[in-house]
């Protein structure tokens, strides 16, 4: 018996051509697989216009939330009347996302009315919830106008949390035994699931997410719940790259990588995968492939262990932004690592699993990487934080920095790839390096001045020696 856990993201799920896309490779796969489960996103931009109805809720903005869930309900109503559905169906589901919407301006009225300082992780959670439902439902409605057993599932029944509200960990155990109970009998009948990505619950039923990106993350939990075969994450470029194309020209895709570099790339800031997504995977042995929804043709990126080619190479470059701080004297940095962390993880309900430090006798340096996830006003914001903590900030210089990692086999073992990284790099002062217990990630701390030159430098040493 094999399954095959497909996940596909905002950016394959919002336009009809996105969704007959998908429909065509379920309607291949279907012929290839006994059981398919599929996850699905929010449509792109439905999770940061949530967030943004949230905020407008906790500050008692009315008319801000409603014109929000207006534009939502327009969006999707457009996408609904412009794909191939029977009349039953379409009036089906636009009764279903009606019933949806009412029950958000619902949620976001006793927001308003309860209206708090500043928006707690736990009042978004169940704000942003509804975008993942809404995705599911059409592409359920889809399934089942092409003959295919379709039936949208909300994952909050199966993936159990813990209570970091805005960035939770499932609890494997709890949420094998409710894939058990609600999705395998599914899948013995013939139905394919259309599981709600990124939203989860927490033990006492409340609701919870998996963090900005997490369907991915949604996808590699039911992967290992239900013993699947392979998990593949569809969406608008064709693999895991060398570099993010958006900013990089002439960036390539990698056509084979293990678990570790995967999960480096992911940390380090490749937004195409959740951070947290590859354990799981790895710890099941279980292979991942990344793929085009707009190319099936191509085959994409497959990770997996024990690769048959484990030559040293460099294979990809990330970036992501954090906060250097450094001063002119030494002494413990544990204390003030600590406080930032804090701060960092009450502004943006995650914590900086990230921190590079270096030390000499006259001098001490600290850096925070920003997740990439916790949104790009986070950098600021912490920023402030610090500058009104007069006794934290005292003889500190803080500024934005850019950590730019290299991802490579063996990287830390073979010293002439980092050589020739840090040769690329003549001329860019360099904050602080860091390495990877993993021995195949290197990053480097540059001032933000000099990240695109860094990146792209050690892009060309990647094509170079390609
Ligand atoms: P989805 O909606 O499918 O989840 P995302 O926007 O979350 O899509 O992730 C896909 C995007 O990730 C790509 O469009 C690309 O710009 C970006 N990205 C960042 N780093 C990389 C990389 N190393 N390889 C491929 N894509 C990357
Ligand atoms: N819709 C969620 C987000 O925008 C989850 C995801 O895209 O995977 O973060
Ligand atoms: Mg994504």
């Amino acid at each position: 018996m094999s399954t095959l856990v497909m996940k596909f993201g905002g950016t394959s799920v919002g336009m009809t051509t996105g969704l007959s896309q998908v429909l065509s490779i379920v309607l291949y796969e279907h012929e290839r697989w006994t059981n398919l489960i599929l996850v699905v996103s929010a449509l792109e931009g439905v999770t940061d216009a949530l967030i943004e109805a949230a905020h407008l809720a906790q500050l008692n903005n009315q008319r801000g939330y409603r014109r929000i869930v207006a534009t939502l309900r327009t969006r999707h109503l457009a996408l609904i009347e412009h794909l191939p559905l029977g009349s039953t169906e379409k009036t089906a589901l636009q009764t279903d996302l009606d019933r949806l919407l009412y029950d958000l301006l619902g949620t976001c009225q006793t927001v308003a009315e309860h209206h708090d300082d500043a928006l707690r992780p736990e009042v978004a959670d169940k704000i942003v919830h509804v975008g993942e439902r809404l995705a599911a439902r059409i592409v359920a409605a889809l399934l089942r106008q092409n003959n295919l057993r379709g039936v949208a599932i909300d994952a909050t029944d199966l993936i159990i949390t813990n209570n970091a509200y805005g960035n939770a960990i499932p609890d494997l155990a709890l949420t094998r035994e409710r894939i058990a109970t609600h999705l395998l009998p599914l899948l013995q009948r013939g139905i394919i699931p259309v599981v709600t990505g990124y939203i989860s619950s927490s033990v006492t039923g409340k609701p919870t997410t998996l963090g900005r990106g997490g369907s991915d993350y949604t996808a590699s939990v039911l992967g290992v719940g239900s013993d699947a075969r392979e998990v593949w994450v569809w969406t608008d470029v064709d693999g895991l790259m060398t570099a993010d194309p958006r900013e990089i020209d002439d960036a390539r895709v990698i056509p084979t990588l293990s678990y570790d570099e995967a999960a480096e790339l992911a940390y380090f800031g490749a937004r195409i995968l959740h951070p947290r997504m590859i354990h799981p995977l790895r710890e099941q042995s279980i292979p991942l492939r990344v793929r085009n929804v707009y190319t099936p043709q191509q085959p994409g990126t497959l990770v997996r262990d024990k690769l048959a080619s484990m030559l040293p190479a460099i294979r990809a470059v990330t970036s992501i932004q954090g906060l250097g701080m450094s001063t002119s004297h030494n002494g413990p940095l544990a204390p003030l690592a600590q406080t930032v962390d804090s701060m960092l993880a009450d502004l943006t309900g995650s914590h900086t699993d990230v921190t590079i430090t270096s030390q000499s006798s006259s001098h001490s340096f600290i850096c925070f990487v920003i997740p990439t996830m916790a949104g790009p006003d986070a950098l600021h914001s912490l920023q402030v934080a610090l500058n009104q903590d007069e006794e934290l900030s005292a003889g500190w210089n803080t500024r934005p920095v850019q950590v730019v990692t290299v991802i490579g086999t063996r990287l830390g073992e073979i010293h002439t790839l980092t050589a020739n990284v840090l040769l690329a790099l003549e001329g860019i002062p360099l904050l602080a390096l860091s390495q990877a217990p993993s021995h195949c990630s290197v990053s480097l701390v540059v001032e933000t001045q000099y990240g695109e030159t860094a990146l792209t430098r050690i892009h060309n040493l990647i094509l170079k020696n390609g």
